[in-house]
Order: structure tokens, then sequence, then C-alpha cells
């Protein structure tokens, strides 16, 4: 039995990282699946635990091997998820969740037709300035860009199954939840589970 494949994308500052962290904690068994980026690492950034950072000669031999599910490049930085660890948790049964942009999401939705796909969006163009601003990680002019990159992202949005509008952040980590555990009560998720119930009731007639 496969495990479910959700992917998570939304504007930069919408609080989509916030979002996955609450999420990693409520399911210690869903698996995080950390992207390859030629971006350089940001203050308080691990290789191996928010991204591997690597350089672009190496990210193209890997997509010549056929390494990558998806790749991207994104406001001048490729990115892309590691095919082998995905399908190895998949096939063993593990839930697992990607942080990607929308054009990634639409290469794995292409591959994949089950994969369950989530938009954050924030409360308004305003609020997300804000964010971005109160967030203090960047230089004014990186905020800008993300601003207008923005604009063309958020016009993605029908390419997602559910669209999460963080505005009050306990409200967003709930319904992120309540998407992941309704995966879980698929029946081919419960299959053997279901088989002996059928079996405590004598079978099937
Ligand atoms: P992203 O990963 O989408 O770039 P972050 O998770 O880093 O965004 O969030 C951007 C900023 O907004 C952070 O300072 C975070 O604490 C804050 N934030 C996240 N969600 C909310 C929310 N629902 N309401 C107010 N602030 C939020
Ligand atoms: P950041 O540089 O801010 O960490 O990420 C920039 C964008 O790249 C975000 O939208 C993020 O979701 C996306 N991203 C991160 N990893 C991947 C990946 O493996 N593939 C793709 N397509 N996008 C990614």
């Amino acid at each position: 039995m496969r495990g479910n494949l959700y992917i998570v994308s939304a504007p930069s500052g919408s609080g989509k990282t916030t979002l996955l962290q609450h999420l990693l904690r409520s399911f210690k068994d869903l698996k995080f699946s950390v992207s390859f980026t030629t971006r350089k690492a940001r203050a308080g950034e691990q290789s191996g635990a928010d991204y591997f950072f690597t350089d672009r000669p190496t990210f193209l031999s890997m997509v010549d091997r056929g390494d990558f599910l998806e790749w991207a490049e994104f406001n001048g930085h490729l990115y892309g998820t590691a095919r082998s660890f995905v399908e190895t948790h998949l096939d063993s049964g593990r839930d697992v969740i990607l942080d990607i942009d929308v054009q990634g999401a639409r290469q794995v939705k292409s591959k994949i037709k089950e994969a369950v796909a989530i938009f954050v969006l924030p409360p308004s163009f305003a609020e997300l300035e804000r964010r971005l601003k109160a967030r203090m990680l960047e230089p004014d002019d990186v905020i800008r860009r993300r601003l207008e990159i923005a604009k063309s992202e958020i016009l993605f949005y029908r390419d997602y199954d559910y669209i999460i509008v963080n505005d009050v952040l306990e409200n967003s980590i709930l319904l992120l939840e309540s998407i992941v555990r309704s995966g879980r009560a698929a029946p081919w998720r419960q299959q053997s589970r279901i088989e002996e119930i059928i079996a405590s009731f004598g079978g099937i007639a």
C-alpha cells in the first residue's frame, strides 16, 4: 500500500514554512522531501535539513541522470526534488510532503495523478508585504522581487486541490492537518484493517 504524496506551494512569505513545521510536529511519520538547490544557504539554514545545497554543474548532471522527480528554475536558482527519496517512502507506505513552486507542482501532478496539491494564499497583498518585512530575513530589493513573483504565482491556484487562506494561523494549521488526516481515511489506505473487520463478520457473503 503506497503512501499519499502532498504538494504544498505558496508565494514566499505566506507562512508555508510555519505551517509545515507545525504539520511535521503533529505527524511524526510524515516524510518531508529535502530539495536540492543551487541557491546559497541563508543564515540559519542547514544542508541536509532545509536543502541540499549544491552547485549548478552538479545539479545539471543530476538532471541528466534523471535523479529528479521534478525540477525548476525559480528566481535565478535551480531547485529539484529527489526522485528516489519520494518513491522509496511512498512505496514503503509513508506519506511524503513536498514544498515546491507552481512549476514543480504541475510536473508532479502530471506524473503522479493521485498527488494532493495544496496552495497557501496570504489574506491579502498588503499582509504578504507586511509578513515579508516582519520576517526581516532579506533586504528590500529581494522582498520587492518576491512580491513581483507572487503576483504571477497566485494565478496558478486553479492547479491545486485545496486552498488554505493563511489568515488566522491556528485555523490554517487545523485545516492542513485535516487534509492529511482525511487522506488516510481512503479505503485503499486501510485495506488490511478493513479485511480483518470483514473477516470478524464471518467474511463476505
Ligand atoms: P514562507 O515559508 O511562506 O516564506 P514563513 O513561514 O517564513 O513563510 O512566514 C513568513 C512570516 O509570516 C513569518 O515571520 C511568520 O512567523 C509569519 N506568519 C506565518 N503565518 C502567519 C499568520 N497566519 N499570521 C501572521 N503571521 C504569520
Ligand atoms: P526559497 O529559496 O525561498 O527557499 O524557495 C523558493 C521557491 O522554491 C519556493 O516557492 C519553494 O517552494 C520552491 N522550491 C523549493 N524546493 C523546490 C523543489 O525541489 N522544486 C521546485 N520546483 N521548487 C522548489
